[in-house]
């Protein structure tokens, strides 16, 4: 057995999912396998390797042990209500139990049409695939929650887009791939019985610890605010813009999930948006926190009944509970964004210089990560220029280093030097590198997306043969918007 299945979702009523069977590809290739995350998963390398191992991956056998399955869901996209998504074109094959005893659902994504593919094919193009393939295991290796991918196939065959493009099929990995939008897809079908069937397993399976308190509803809806709030400020950490944070994009379990128009920011911008169908910025760079609070109170209207039989007193203890997510999101926000100027727990004032320089540079478009990163370079050798460089007028930003220099003066530099090292990468997934990756990718070279893959496993540290990894795009490079992750 591939897998060390254990399947608990398929034990739940019918009501939670369809089950359905991938749809066998003409012509599979494997692209690329995580070993490191597989052996995590106690999942036999040789057998992974096998050509049985590729079948499984690209939905051409079935995994033994598996109960492939589609599971329900609805969502609130872009603020509206969609009563019926569901995985339209993702297949949980099964949980798999690792050697320490963790349970990971185990998802093919473009494995084929389901019963809730509604008019799409069920499939995914190769391009989303290794996008979501790259940022989410960069974001593993800088230490955001992240689902991870365990594969990645070429199918052989073609899908049709905008144009004809070559298929692909992602092996997601994560602790559940429960979305706020399941709890609403039973909220939405008034089934008590099911919303309160879904909140009892996703205790048990990913928040045990809450059994223990008085209300183990409102204490799973306080944590998963909790996870959400601080979750958002590690994204900013590193200027990424999840791009869909619809309610069927935000997972319960806190884990960043649905790669679609993502992207990290080059020149800074907190209105920055990439998705070409945003237009409303509602999913801008500095809109994500309040849009998480927005998604939470959808989440939070689904429990109600649970919170309490009088529905005022219910709805009391779910706004105490949303009105913690400002400052839980704000401390985390603080504290990671004082951290990339050097300071360890930095208060209001250091947090004031802080926006101040994202002020400076979001006048001048100056890239997000390297001022940064340089930054602590200059801390180092005490020479400014590469930091102004990054800036079209020397002005806000030789005053804002005299600020922070003055700031920094009784501290320990080589302790601020190794913490603005631990918090600033030097390499993120460019969205020009990514785009080259693709566009390599569909004409069958996948040298460039195993290099970027690769280094992006040491994003804090330097790697002088990958220097020009480094740099912001040229203006000609510039992407503008990424299309959604079909
Ligand atoms: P997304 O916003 O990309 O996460 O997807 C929103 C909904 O559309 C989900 O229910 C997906 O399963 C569904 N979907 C997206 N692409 C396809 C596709 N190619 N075929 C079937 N369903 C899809
Ligand atoms: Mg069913
Ligand atoms: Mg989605």
């Amino acid at each position: 057995m591939l897998f060390n299945f254990d399947n608990s979702y398929s034990t739940l009523p019918d009501a939670f999912f369809a089950r359905t069977e991938p749809i066998p590809v003409r012509e599979p290739v494997l692209i690329r396998l995580n070993d490191p995350l597989a052996v995590e998963l106690g999942i036999d390398l040789a057998q992974l390797h096998s050509s049985e191992g590729l079948a499984i991956l690209a939905g051409n056998e079935a995994a033994a042990g598996g109960q492939p399955l589609a599971m329900a869901y609805s969502g609130h996209q872009f603020g509206g209500f969609s009563p019926q998504l569901g995985d339209g074109r993702a297949i949980l094959l099964g949980e798999v139990i690792c050697p320490d005893g963790a349970r990971y659902d185990m998802q093919l994504k473009g494995s084929g049409p389901t019963p809730f593919s509604r008019r799409g094919d069920g499939r995914s193009a190769l391009g989303p695939v290794l996008r979501e393939y790259i940022v989410s295991e960069a974001f593993a290796a800088l230490g955001v929650p992240t689902t991870r991918s365990l594969a990645a196939v070429a199918t052989g065959e073609q899908v049709r887009r905008e144009r004809l493009m070559p298929g692909g099929i992602l092996t997601r990995v994560a602790a559940s791939h429960i979305r706020v939008g399941t709890f609403e897809w039973f909220a939405a079908r008034q089934d008590q019985v099911n919303v309160k069937l879904l909140a009892d397993y996703v205790i048990e399976r990913l928040y045990p610890d809450v059994q223990q308190e008085e209300n183990p509803y409102l204490a799973l809806l306080q944590q998963v605010i909790q996870r959400q709030a601080k979750l958002i400020a590690h994204w900013m950490q590193f200027g990424f813009i999840h791009g869909v944070m619809n309610t069927d994009n935000m997972n319960v379990s806190g884990e960043t999930i649905d790669f679609g128009p993502c992207a990290f920011m080059d020149a800074y911008d907190p209105m920055k948006t990439f998705s070409s169908i945003d237009h409303q910025g509602r999913y801008a760079f500095m809109n994500q926190a309040p849009i998480g609070r927005w998604n939470l109170c959808r989440f939070a209207e689904t429990l109600l009944p649970l919170l309490h039989a009088d529905t005022k007193q219910a709805v009391d203890q779910a706004e105490r509970a949303l009105d913690a997510f400002a400052a839980i999101h704000q401390t985390e926000w603080q504290r990671r964004l004082t951290a990339k100027i050097g300071i360890e727990a930095g208060d209001k004032c250091d947090m004031q210089m802080a926006e101040n320089l994202l002020a400076a540079m979001s006048e001048s478009g100056a890239d997000f990560t390297l001022v940064f990163r340089y930054l602590s370079d200059a801390l180092e050798s005490g020479d400014d220029h590469q930091v102004i460089a990054l800036f079209d007028q020397p002005g806000a930003i030789t005053q804002w280093l005299g600020q922070w220099r003055k700031r920094l003066r009784d501290c320990d530099h080589g302790q601020a030097i190794g913490l603005m090292r631990r918090t600033n990468p030097i390499f993120i997934p460019r969205n020009h590198r990514i785009e080259e990756v693709i566009v390599a990718g569909n004409a069958g070279d996948f040298t460039p997306f195993h290099r970027l893959t690769e280094l992006l496993q040491q994003p804090f540290t330097a790697q002088p043969e990958f220097a020009e990894y480094e740099s912001a795009p040229l203006p000609e490079e510039v992407v503008q918007a990424t299309f959604c992750g079909t």
